[in-house]
Parts: C-alpha cells; sequence; structure tokens
C-alpha cells in the first residue's frame, strides 16, 4: 500500500529529489523541479494568481537543464515570458498541441499586458527555437540525463499530458491536470501503466479532491436543451461566457450533438472570442487526439466543432453586428468569468432584458463580474459594467457538471490503474481539498490509515 502526503514540498528519490516550487497547497502556480538521473528537469512553470508582480522567478528554475510543460493553462505556463527574459535558454518539452495552445494562450496574456508587439514577436520567436515537441507514449531522452521522459494522455485539455520520468534508479509519475472520465472530444487519461517495475513517486493534482461530480452527461444535455428551446420561443438570445481553451470547444460538441438529435431546433451559435476561434481551429487540426466517439461523428458527416449553424464573429465590428440582431442565437464570447472581453458588450444589451439568458458554464471565482452578476441577480440591485449602472433582469442559469477536472472518486480511480506506488505527494489543491482527499483515501483502503 503507497504512503499518501499532503501539502509536503520535498519528496526524497534515490538518486535525488522533487520538489514543488508551487502548487503545494493551492491550485494555481504549478512548477515543480525533479532532479533526477544526474539532470535537473523544471515541470510547469505556471504563474501564481495574485502573486506579487515584482516577485522574481525563483532561482531553482533558472537553474534546470530543461522544462517539461504538461499542458497549455496559464497557471501553468504564465512564468515561461519571464524565465526566457532571464537568459535561460534550455530545451522546453511538450506535446505539438501543447506547444500550440501554449503560443496563442501567451501570446494573448502579453497583449492584455500591454506588452509591445516587438517584444511578443521576439518572445514567440525564442519559445519556437527553445520547444522540442514529443508525441504522446514516446520516450525521449533530455540531454545529459541518465533515463527518459515520456507524455501520457491527461484528458485535461487538447495536448495536455501527466509525464513519466523514468531513471535506473527511480520511476516518478506528475499527474499534470487530469480531465473526468468520458469528457467530450478527447481521449481519457492514461489507464495503462507497465508494472515490470516499482512506481517511487507519483506526484498528483487534487483540485476537486474534497468533490464528486453529481452532474451527468445526460443532465448537461438536458438543461442544455430546455434553455435553447426556450429561448427559441422567445426568439431571444442566450450569453455565454466561456472560456477559450477546451470550455468552448466541450460546449460546441454539446450543442452540434443535441441538433444532430433533433432536441433542439438549429438556432445560429456565434462564436465571437478570437481566442477562442485559434483555439478551436488548433483542436480541428488535431483529430489524432480525439475519442473514438468524436472520429465517429465526424466519419458520420457530423463535426461537432464545425456545424451549419455556428458561425465565428472576427471582426470587433462584426461582435456589434451580432449585438444589433435581433431573434433567437446562442453568443459565445469571453472571458469565461466576465473580467473582460466581448461579453461585456453582450451584456450591457442582454443583463437588462428580462428576455436574455445569461447561462454561466464554469465556477465564477468571489470578485469577478461574473460573481457579481449571479450575487446581484439572487439578492437585488444593479452592477457597473462599461460605465454604465445595470438593472439584472435577464434570467440568470448555470450549467453545472462541465469541469475539466476529475473529481475525487476519478483522481482515485487513475491512481488504482498505476500499479506498484510506493509513495503518492499531493499538489495543485487547497489545503482542504488535499485533507479531503487523503482522507477518502484512507476510508477507501487505498492508503494506510
Ligand atoms: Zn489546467
Amino acid at each position: 500500500m503507497p504512503e499518501m502526503v499532503a501539502c509536503t514540498a520535498v519528496h526524497p528519490l534515490k538518486d535525488g529529489e522533487v520538489r514543488l516550487l508551487g502548487a503545494v497547497d493551492v491550485v494555481t502556480g504549478s512548477m515543480s523541479r525533479v532532479d533526477v538521473g544526474g539532470t535537473k528537469l523544471l515541470v510547469d512553470c505556471g504563474v501564481t494568481q495574485g502573486r506579487d508582480p515584482r516577485r522574481k522567478m525563483p532561482e531553482e528554475a533558472k537553474e534546470a537543464d530543461a522544462l517539461v510543460v504538461t499542458h497549455g493553462h496559464l497557471d501553468h505556463i504564465g512564468g515561461l515570458p519571464e524565465l526566457l527574459d532571464s537568459g535561460w535558454d534550455r530545451p522546453i518539452f511538450c506535446t505539438r498541441a501543447t506547444y500550440e495552445i501554449c503560443r496563442i494562450s501567451l501570446e494573448d496574456s502579453l497583449h492584455m499586458a500591454r506588452v509591445p508587439d516587438r517584444e511578443i514577436t521576439s518572445f514567440l520567436k525564442q519559445l519556437e527555437r527553445q520547444t522540442r515537441t514529443l508525441a504522446y507514449d514516446v520516450a525521449a531522452t533530455v540531454h545529459g540525463m541518465n533515463g527518459t521522459i515520456t507524455f501520457r494522455d491527461a484528458g485535461h485539455i487538447l495536448g495536455s499530458a501527466s509525464v513519466e520520468i523514468v531513471t535506473d534508479k527511480s520511476r516518478v509519475i506528475m499527474s499534470g491536470d487530469l480531465g473526468r472520465p468520458n469528457s467530450p472530444i478527447l481521449r481519457d487519461a492514461n489507464s495503462t501503466w507497465k508494472d515490470d517495475r516499482d512506481v517511487d513517486l507519483v506526484v498528483m493534482e487534487t483540485t476537486y479532491g474534497a468533490r464528486s461530480h453529481e452532474h451527468t452527461h445526460d443532465d448537461i444535455e438536458r438543461t442544455l436543451e430546455r434553455i435553447v428551446n426556450d429561448a427559441w420561443k422567445r426568439r431571444a438570445k442566450v450569453l455565454i461566457p466561456a472560456f477559450a481553451i477546451g470550455r468552448t470547444q466541450v460546449l460546441l460538441w454539446f450543442l452540434s450533438d443535441l441538433v444532430e438529435k433533433k432536441r433542439i431546433p438549429e438556432v445560429p451559435v456565434a462564436l465571437d472570442t478570437p481566442m477562442g476561434l485559434l483555439v478551436t481551429e488548433t483542436y480541428k487540426r488535431a483529430r489524432r487526439l480525439f475519442d473514438r466517439e468524436t472520429l465517429d461523428r465526424i466519419q458520420h458527416g457530423d463535426d461537432p466543432l464545425d456545424f451549419d449553424s455556428l458561425f465565428a464573429v472576427r471582426r470587433g465590428k462584426d461582435s456589434f453586428r451580432v449585438r444589433n440582431t435581433e431573434g433567437a442565437m446562442i453568443v459565445i464570447a469571453g472571458s469565461g468569468m466576465c473580467t473582460g472581453g466581448r461579453i461585456i458588450g453582450h451584456l450591457v444589451d442582454g443583463l437588462p432584458d428580462p428576455e436574455t439568458t445569461v447561462l454561466f458554464v464554469g465556477h465564477q471565482s468571489v470578485g469577478t463580474t461574473g460573481r457579481r452578476i449571479q450575487e446581484v441577480a439572487e439578492s437585488g440591485g444593479t452592477i457597473r459594467l462599461d460605465g454604465e449602472e445595470l438593472p439584472v433582469r435577464a434570467r440568470i442559469e448555470t450549467l453545472r457538471g462541465l469541469s475539466a477536472h476529475m473529481d475525487r472518486a476519478e483522481l482515485l480511480g487513475w491512481l488504482g490503474n498505476i500499479p506498484r506506488v510506493k509513495r503518492v505527494g499531493l499538489n495543485h489543491g487547497e489545503v482542504k481539498a488535499q485533507g479531503a482527499f487523503l482522507d477518502y483515501a484512507k476510508e477507501r483502503g487505498v492508503v494506510p490509515r
């Protein structure tokens, strides 16, 4: 039976150690040093949300011989510009799709931070020069390392991976972020691991270590069906603030599935998010990573990311046109928590209108405009947006179950597929979530009480 430890930064190994430089007892800022086989690997290079911007990249990060990136969410890659800017010029390993997502999301975040275009271009060139893309399930050697690294499917977002690091003395698996089994579009997280030797350490995420996801695919489709049919009858809009990476594509998948099954009419769907469009194009180019169900649908002429009633809104002035168009329409726009982006304009029109529906499809953090809209809808009052004081008369709905992270039972199932584990270190979860997951694993008899 493996031992399991929560909120612990250092995990010793026979030929080195794993040291968590971030996400020890929080969800953001994933960054770990894995020193094995005579090499210093940095796994992920995230920034902590709300971190002091003057805080410099830790020295341990800059000492690394190579960087291994599990996926392209900012809490795993947001520190890359600072790292490269410090003169760090070693190789960066990731899957091809992760590289493409990284480019899109870092370019976007640098623009938001008002970094001059010239500097962004030079950063992207440097990123390209240093990146070495690897396929899933192919062991690769890192220069100077007495061992290999291998990416395994993590089922979280396009390109996401767990990384298996093997030397003659150690075998380590870093989970990265793990997506729910049977989620649309992507293959599930890897479930077949070799059992020819012990796994000395698994470091695994616990974002939802305290939670059980109650909502199934059927629940999601039923809720969407009700909301869309209702809006269709009233010839009204459904505004969906959505995250560009992953959430937007999964939503399109569900909408096209409902149309295909004739459970909803062919309502026009406006994809009004430049970043969401770029990411959706990247998904479409990466069919090789899709799951069987999605590939079958494409083979039968039903492409879930490219259906007849879907249209792209590229230019800002076309977004205005969408705002001025009457009739039933679904508008998917960023940002996911309404902290900026084109959703703001749609909300200015839609919030005071009792016919409009605003549909939240993800958690809204405290202090964001999204959360404020939810609060005002319950308790009354107004909300200030784009210089206007607006009443919230629109129908406010929430679609639950679209989480991109495994719940506690799914996490334990993932761990259970790995044979001969000696030690499990938890990370990427709040203190409470890690503690709850540890208790849960004890209750289930997976780790000693
Ligand atoms: Zn993630």
